[in-house]
């Protein structure tokens, strides 16, 4: 029987020192490595298996690369400098100037960052879509189209993307289907087996979970592709320093821990919220009103994360006043690890799209998106009432 993830986080690959296996993955603090023969250095610096230089590979990063492969069901995976380090590789060696890509509208800003200077600087054509119906990716097919693009749960307000039935119509007109799987985590959602080609993810976020480190990593479906990838990132050089990939891997052993309670917490956090007066809205998928209720209890049974967003009753001053308010949990970017924070996407994380891109995907002066950490449920029911007052 295959091991559940839970468990699969914990049993990671260590090396084998004459029979004695450490039970944590040594870090591997060194950039290069000597060999005696000189013909097997010439062979190894050309190698993503073997270990050279940094850049190249490093068996801490690789012991990282390997966890994450195991519970993604990949063939390989690499580890990046950072989220957007791993999706800017993929993407490098994916497209070309005139290709065309396919993604969906709701999308982490960086991502729409690196794409606006994708079509600017490079010629490739991006057509956004809306992500509810797969007959949307029918249409805007071209012929140049090379590349699908997702999020199985977006930023901020937590839109569901029906990942078999995009991917089903993704690979029948052959693009390479990409999702970025960093809110849901492999605890969540496994894309691969539901016929994504790449998954990508900010190991900054969930996958280490302690505030404390940056990180990327792309799991590939085919050995292939994760070659041509890794030799493009030989060119990029933003790979995974071992001590990020140390951490990474600290943090994934409680993974399975830290989501179910992310999840638990999020969902009393939201039903609380719902029922305030203070609050307009609330973007959780948890909730009967939200448009992937019933898609996300299908697709995500494992839960959805623990990042939702609130439209707070008022406008920006209002806003401002109750994130300013708020004492046990802070106003910060970023989001997966083990405190609670808040962010206005508008001004933060989306502050690259303008008015009419916002009300899009659903973001106005008032929306608030939080990030759920590890704290007590009845903690962070307190601190909101108190700052919604
Ligand atoms: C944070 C994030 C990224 C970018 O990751 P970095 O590690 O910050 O570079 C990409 N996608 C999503 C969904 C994210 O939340």
């Amino acid at each position: 029987m295959p091991l559940h993830p839970e468990t699969q986080a914990i049993h990671v690959d260590v090396p084998d020192l004459n029979g004695a296996r450490p039970l944590s993955v040594p870090l591997y603090q060194t950039a290069n490595f000597g060999y005696d023969n000189p013909e097997d250095l010439a062979e190894a610096i050309s190698r993503p298996e073997s270990f050279a230089y940094l850049r190249n590979s490093n068996p801490t990063v690789r012991a990282l690369e390997n966890a994450v492969s195991q519970l993604e069901g990949a063939a390989a995976s690499l580890a990046a400098a950072s989220g957007i380090g791993a999706i800017h590789t993929v993407l490098h060696t994916l497209l070309g100037s005139g290709d065309h890509i396919i993604v969906q509208r709701h999308l982490y800003g960086g991502t729409f960052a690196l794409l606006k200077d994708l079509e600017a600087r490079f010629g490739i054509a991006v057509t956004y879509v809306d992500g509810r119906d797969p007959a949307e990716v029918t249409a805007a097919l071209r012929p140049t189209t090379k590349v699908l693009y997702l999020e199985t749960i977006s930023n901020p307000t937590a839109q569901v993307t029906d990942l078999p039935a995009f991917f089903a119509v993704g690979r029948a007109a052959r693009l390479t289907c990409v999702v970025d799987n960093t809110f849901a985590s492999p605890m969540g959602c496994r894309p691969l087996s539901m016929g994504a080609d790449v998954v990508v993810h900010s190991s900054t976020k969930f996958l280490s979970g302690h505030c404390d480190v940056l990180g990327g990593i792309a799991s590939f479906a085919d050995a292939g592709l994760h070659r041509r990838v890794w030799s493009r990132s030989l060119e990029t050089g933003a790979i995974a320093d071992p001590f990020a990939a140390w951490l990474t891997l600290r943090g994934l052993a409680t993974l399975g821990l830290r989501m179910r309670r992310h999840h638990e917490t999020a969902d009393g956090l939201a039903h609380f919220l719902s029922r305030h007066p203070g609050v307009e809205k609330v973007h959780w998928p948890g909730l009967p009103d939200h448009p992937a209720h019933e898609l996300a209890q299908r697709l995500l049974p494992n839960g959805y994360g623990g990042v939702f967003a609130i439209d707070v009753a008022g406008g920006r001053k209002e806003t401002l006043e109750f994130t300013r308010r708020l004492r046990l949990v802070d106003r910060a970017v970023s989001l997966g690890g083990f405190k609670t924070l808040v962010q206005q996407p508008s001004a933060t994380s989306h502050r690259s799209m303008d008015a009419e891109g916002l009300r899009a995907i659903g973001i106005t002066e008032g929306t608030v998106r939080i990030a759920v950490g590890l704290e007590h449920l009845e903690d962070l029911k307190a601190d909101f009432a108190q700052a919604l007052s």
